[in-house]
């Protein structure tokens, strides 16, 4: 039970009084120009009053803390309601419910909003993690899941059947907040992004002059919104209740980790792995994860087994004298089998991210080296994911949103400091991991473009171009047609286009 200060919680709550909900101007009036939609419903007409419904925590209830808390407890925000979803009905009641007193929203699912965006202040949260639907068609291959499971629960369900998605390497992040942003990891090479395997979603949208309305998204229908979510999803066009993912046939997979004691050996597995890894077969994903006193590499190799994985990445084991494990298994149970429980991790995160399309010369090495031997933390790292020749080189049919197509790798320098169950604590660690982040992630800055918006960097110029390149233009005019009011915004949120 994580205890906010009682101070805060009158704060937030004493401008509206419990349960309250009068808040002008939080959010804006609209975008001349933009008549509603296509989806029937005249941009003047108002539905009848909304009642909030689903399982609802307000600030007076005794799970709220938790209730609000997200992954990242560097980030404490005090909603005024909590709505936790048990059906799309609820979505749209909330949705509706927000529109109608002129509330902030911000939609969650997994919490691991990296900069806390899937909650606020004063607002109300649609959470839609109790949404946990599995439905597999096995003859198919097709996975229609609610949009609550995280990613673990996504990968041992597919498992099961020997099928598998791409998702993100840490299980308890949400599948839909992973997926709506890109999601990558060690299947990315062999399979594509995550987006890239979505082929349908039920979405609820604004309607009208105040409602919400659920409607199917897939290649026949709503098929720019489609594009969208492929990509640019996350909390900018309407709340995702339910995903749909082609799925592809996995019996088993080669997991190999080795260890390199200390950073002396940086310059040269570090090369070696940026020349290697992302040109090899597409059935190998490999991350690489500095800390302040050892190398990781990690590498799955899709239906090989463990003598491959290690042929494939001998040029790398090679150097110096690393610590090497392989085993094989099924994907469901190799993926359960690395996750660490989130009370081991730190409490407080920050990280910046960043694509890399020419190899890391030797001045790049160099800096990540002086930045890890001076880390605020050892949970600290420099954290990399191979991208290069593989399948997320291809876009998938209707394209997406998602473009950084192009990248040899993805990485980011990660800081990871103070104690789990005291959040807002004021951990002198705190000015420092900032700062370090700061200061690493500048001195990249001529080695690196494009960023990830599903790890977002708060005070970038041209964010927008960083996260969607030439896409952007296409998100909003997207965003125009089911969001003209922007419903849907945050800090680094995608504005309608204007007319
Ligand atoms: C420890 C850790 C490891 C990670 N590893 C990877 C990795 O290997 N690969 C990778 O690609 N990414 C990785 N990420 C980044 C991760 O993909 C993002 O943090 C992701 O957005 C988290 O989704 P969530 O649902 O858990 O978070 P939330 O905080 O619930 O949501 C994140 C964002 O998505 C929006 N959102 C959530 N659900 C919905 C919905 N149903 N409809 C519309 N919008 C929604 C929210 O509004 C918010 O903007 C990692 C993050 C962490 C913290």
């Amino acid at each position: 039970m994580h205890d906010l200060s009682r101070r805060k919680l009158l704060k937030a709550t004493a401008a509206v009084g419990a349960g309250a909900v009068a808040f002008p101007g939080l959010l804006s009036g609209g975008t001349p120009g933009f008549a509603a939609d296509d989806l029937g419903w005249p941009s003047s007409e108002k539905c009848p009053p909304a009642t909030l419904t689903g399982r609802i925590v307000r600030p007076q209830d005794p799970g709220y803390a938790n209730a609000s808390l997200g992954w990242d407890e560097l980030f404490v925000r005090y909603p005024l309601v909590i709505v936790f979803a048990q059906e799309t009905q609820d979505v749209v009641n909330a949705l509706t419910w927000a529109r109608q007193h002129n509330v902030a929203l911000r939609v969650r699912s997994g919490r691991h909003s990296l900069e806390g965006w899937s909650n606020v202040d004063n607002g109300i949260v649609i959470d839609v993690s109790e949404l946990k639907s599995v439905q597999i068609d096995t003859t198919a291959r097709i996975a229609t899941v609610g949009a609550g499971l995280n990613q673990l629960e996504a990968v041992t369900a597919l498992g099961e059947h020997d099928l598998a998605v791409t998702t993100g390497t840490e299980g308890s992040v949400g599948l839909s907040g992973a997926t709506l942003g890109g999601g990558f990891g060690f299947l990315t090479r062999y399979l594509g992004m995550a987006c890239d395997n979505l082929i349908g979603a039920e979405i609820v949208v604004p309607w009208g002059a105040d409602g919400a309305k659920a409607v199917q998204v897939d290649l026949k229908n709503h098929s720019d919104l489609l594009w969208a979510l492929r990509g640019a999803g996350n909390g900018n066009f309407g709340i995702v209740t339910s995903l749909t993912y082609r799925a592809a046939p996995l019996r088993s997979v080669a997991y190999l980790q080795a260890t390199w004691p200390g950073l002396d050996d940086l310059q040269e597995v570090f090369d070696a792995w940026q020349r290697l890894a992302p040109f090899a077969d597409n059935r190998l994903g490999t991350q690489v994860e500095i800390h302040k006193s050892q190398i990781l590499l990690f590498g799955v190799l899709a239906d090989g087994s463990e003598a491959e994985a290690t042929a494939l990445l001998a040029p790398v084991l090679s150097i110096g004298d690393p610590e090497v494990t392989v085993q094989t298994g099924g994907w469901g149970d190799i993926y359960a089998g690395f996750q660490i429980p989130t009370e081991d991790e730190p409490a407080n995160w920050k990280f910046f991210s960043q694509f890399t399309r020419r190899p890391f010369p030797k001045e790049a090495i160099s800096v990540i080296h002086t930045f890890m031997q001076n880390a605020p933390s050892e949970d600290s790292n420099f954290f990399t994911q191979a991208f290069g020749t593989g399948a997320q080189t291809r876009e998938p049919l209707g394209g997406a949103a998602f473009p950084h197509r192009d990248a040899l790798f993805y990485s980011e320098p990660g800081a990871g400091w103070g104690t789990r169950g005291v959040p807002d604590s004021g951990d002198a660690l705190t000015p420092v991991a900032q700062a370090w982040i700061a200061e690493f992630s500048q001195a990249l800055r001529p080695y690196v473009d494009g960023a990830y918006v599903n790890v977002p960097n708060v005070g970038m110029a041209e964010w927008e171009t960083a996260y969607w390149g030439s896409h952007f233009d296409r998100l909003r005019k997207v965003k125009a047609k089911y969001d003209p009011h922007n419903v849907f915004q945050y800090e680094q949120s995608i504005p309608p286009a204007a007319c």
